[in-house]
């Protein structure tokens, strides 16, 4: 006999998913495969970042048990992040191990959140492991101002990425950071551009997470402000998308394309949070704004072949996840809300 199948055809998981006190189903988790990166943009990483020793991180193996395990509870979208991504070694084995989860159709989705500066050489493999959506980050469309932002990175080489990706049929999603010293004029240009190549644009404003040598407060710049500026040309229709994550989604009437907002700091989107993150150490955050935390690696280090103690310590964090989170860009020079940076918890 083979799985039992929910009310849309497909299998449930083998275990109860996953409900948190508040009585949201966790069935999205975000994954960190490495906390380095081949670019060091400067709201994200010191220029001479300090990364973690290998014995850290966990294994592609130990990636792969995790994230099964996570299946296993209901998880039904995955999003592997970094760092970057596709800088790990081994990292397409990890997305060919997933990709039997969705063939098996447990795993609704993969997804990956790149830089893309190596996706030309890997959009075919990833289009034929069943990715269908990625996520490419890029704050500006100039390659001067890319080369200095995320210091020494090649646009010419994001651009073949982004090309390699759509050739591939894999849908490309713009992330951009709003900045206010780096890319506040250019950022309706980026829109255009984006809808014109039938992409979605999400902005994102910057958060506290991570100490980093520049004050941030100098760079961080609301999204109402934004929106308000570009509410000056063109007419944004909000849309009805629930995606469970913090964006909030407007139609762009003048160029038919979505746009997306992303604004922790200036808005409450936790009622509808259905997501985790995992760190590439293996540590479970179930909430980013927190900094409560469980030890998975310890857990599946210690239990070789046995995924029950797993699942009780991934249930076990779940059930004290918190209601809501509590950023707040302090005074100019405070620190961070949250201590551990971006690229470890993973975007
Ligand atoms: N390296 C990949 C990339 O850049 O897409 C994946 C990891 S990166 C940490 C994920 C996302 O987080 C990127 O879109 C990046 O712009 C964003 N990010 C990094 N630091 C941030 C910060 N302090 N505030 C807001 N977004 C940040
Ligand atoms: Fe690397 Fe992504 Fe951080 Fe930029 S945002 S330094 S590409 S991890």
């Amino acid at each position: 006999m083979g799985p039992a199948l929910s009310s849309d055809g497909r299998p449930e998981p083998s275990a109860s998913p996953l409900i948190d006190p508040f009585g949201r189903a966790i069935d999205y988790v975000r994954v960190s495969v490495t906390d380095r990166c081949d670019l060091r943009c400067t709201y994200c990483m010191a220029e001479r970042q300090t990364f973690l020793p290998r014995a850290e991180l966990l294994t592609i193996e130990e990636l792969g048990r995790l994230c099964a395990t996570f299946i296993d509870l209901g998880t039904t979208r995955l999003r592997l992040t970094g760092g970057e991504p596709l800088i790990r070694k081994g990292f397409m084995d990890l997305v060919a191990d997933l990709s039997r989860h969705l063939d098996s159709g447990r795993l609704h989705e993969l997804t990956l959140t790149t830089n893309g500066t190596q996706l030309a050489r890997y959009a075919q493999a990833l289009a034929g492991y069943g990715v269908r959506r990625i996520n490419v980050s890029i704050d500006t469309l100039d390659p001067d101002d890319y080369r200095r932002i995320t210091r020494g990175g090649n646009l010419t080489e994001v651009m073949a990425g982004i090309d390699a990706a759509q050739a591939a049929g894999i849908r490309v999603k713009i992330n951009t950071v709003a900045l206010k010293a780096d890319n506040a004029e250019a950022l309706a240009g980026m829109i255009a551009w984006a809808h014109e190549r039938d992409m979605e644009l999400t902005l994102i404003e910057t958060m506290p997470l991570g100490l980093i040598e520049a004050d941030r407060t100098d760079q961080y710049l609301p999204l109402t402000t934004v929106r308000a500026g570009l509410e000056r040309d063109w007419t944004l229709t909000p849309l009805p998308l629930k995606t469970g994550g913090p964006a909030r989604y407007v139609r762009v009437e003048q160029t038919g394309g979505v746009l997306g907002f992303i604004t922790p700091m200036t808005h409450n989107f936790c009622e509808s949070c259905n997501r985790v993150r995992v760190t590439c150490t293996g540590t479970l955050f179930v909430c980013l704004g927190q900094d409560d935390h469980a030890d998975l690696r310890a857990v599946l280090r210690d239990n070789p072949g046995d995924d029950a103690p797993l699942q009780a310590a991934i249930r076990e964090a779940i059930s004290r996840k918190p209601k809501g989170h509590d950023f707040e860009i302090g005074r100019r020079g405070a620190a961070p809300a949250v201590s551990r940076p971006m690229s470890m918890t993973g975007g």
